[in-house]
């Protein structure tokens, strides 16, 4: 897909593009009969106990800004968020559908390497793009439709119950510094340039949690879960909600930080609240009775990210940080709402 580097969308064309991704596909194999090329995708999945589909969009200046986001960050992260919304559910990813409105001054080598990225990222999956569509707007939009399978009884944000315990895969916090470094509204002097590119990574390339949330949804012992985007408190919330208005209460001692998380908390620059409702993470966020705390042990000693107990779910509606001994109300602090904010 190379050519003059100065070429824009307007002499590429919607067709050119679709040509050119045509050439870089390979043929569709396995489930999937007929892929990109005809009016529809054919695909006949012979397992498991349904099909698992999530989209997400993605709006030039309210998801993204691409002053620091680079084509092949944004290809990666399209995805990946799309896994992480299937990975929620315990399902295992497949066919991928990806529709682009794109404004005729875009480089035909930002769209390139943004293809590439986004095709780097669904072949490290298994995932194959089936489809799409190509549109022409002021304003670049993407939007990802994710099919899956579910192998086993998807895990829903409904069913957790008083006394479940609250665990949280990976760290979090990490992607909400590392978008205040690339905006530069946190000094990166503060920590080691080491752990300011990890932070930054975190944001622009946040990991799927795909292989874990398979094993959850297999091992029968998750009451509940959902991925991590809002913020733990806004999607903690949004669990309590499906479970009739229960409350939770966490344990600041407990909570996964990073290293690079720490050095900011340490040198005051941050605080618990900051990095429980900061966005982006896309780690797990489940519950589990307390009798299934040698499975989870197990299914943690196995997986490849960390599983940490934060807190448990109690009787009264409320989200509760237990810090020092004393307790601290996080209600108020919600998640992302996009009709509330602005954008990036
Ligand atoms: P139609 O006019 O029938 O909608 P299109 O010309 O829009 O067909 O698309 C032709 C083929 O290219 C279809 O298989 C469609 O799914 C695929 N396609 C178009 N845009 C994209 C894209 N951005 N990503 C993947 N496949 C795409
Ligand atoms: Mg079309």
């Amino acid at each position: 897909m190379t050519d003059a580097a100065s070429a824009t969308m307007a002499e590429w064309g919607e067709f050119g593009f679709i040509a050119a991704l045509r050439e870089r596909l390979p043929q569709a194999y396995g489930d999937l009969k007929l892929g990109v090329g005809d009016d529809a995708a054919w695909w006949c999945p012979t397992v498991g106990q349904g099909i698992l589909t999530t989209t997400d969009m993605l709006v030039e200046g309210v998801h993204f800004d691409l002053s620091y986001t680079s084509a092949a960050a944004l290809g990666y992260k399209s995805l990946a968020v799309n896994l992480s919304d299937l990975a929620a559910m315990g399902g295992r990813p497949a066919c991928v559908y990806l529709s682009l409105a794109l404004p005729a001054r875009l480089e035909k080598v930002w769209l390139e390497t943004f293809i590439e990225a986004f095709l780097a990222s669904a072949k490290e999956y298994d995932v194959q793009l089936a489809g799409g569509d190509t549109v022409q707007a002021q304003q670049l939009v993407l939007s990802v439709t994710l099919c899956g399978l579910a192998l086993a009884p998807p895990l829903q944000r409904r069913g957790a119950a008083v006394g479940d315990d609250i665990y949280l895969s990976g760290t979090c916090g990490d992607s909400y510094l590392g978008l205040k470094l690339l905006q530069g509204t946190l000094p990166a002097g503060l920590v080691s340039p080491e752990a300011a590119a990890f932070l930054k990574n975190r944001h622009l390339r946040p990991v799927p949690r795909v292989a874990l949330g398979e094993i959850l949804a297999a091992s029968g012992s998750v009451s509940a879960m959902l991925d991590v985007s809002d913020g733990v408190v806004g999607d903690l919330n949004h669990l309590l909600t499906a479970a009739g208005g229960l409350g939770a209460e966490l344990e600041a001692a407990r909570l996964p930080l990073s290293f690079a998380a720490r050095g900011f908390l340490e040198a005051n620059l941050t605080d618990y609240v900051a990095l429980l409702t900061g966005g982006e993470d896309y780690e797990l966020l489940f519950t589990a009775a307390p009798g299934q705390r040698d499975i989870i042990t197990a299914i943690a000693d196995r997986a490849t990210v960390s599983l940490t107990r934060i807190g448990r779910i109690t009787p009264t509606a409320g989200i509760f940080l237990l810090a020092e001994g004393k307790s601290e109300a996080l209600n108020a602090r919600g998640g992302y709402d996009h009709f509330q904010h602005q954008g990036c």
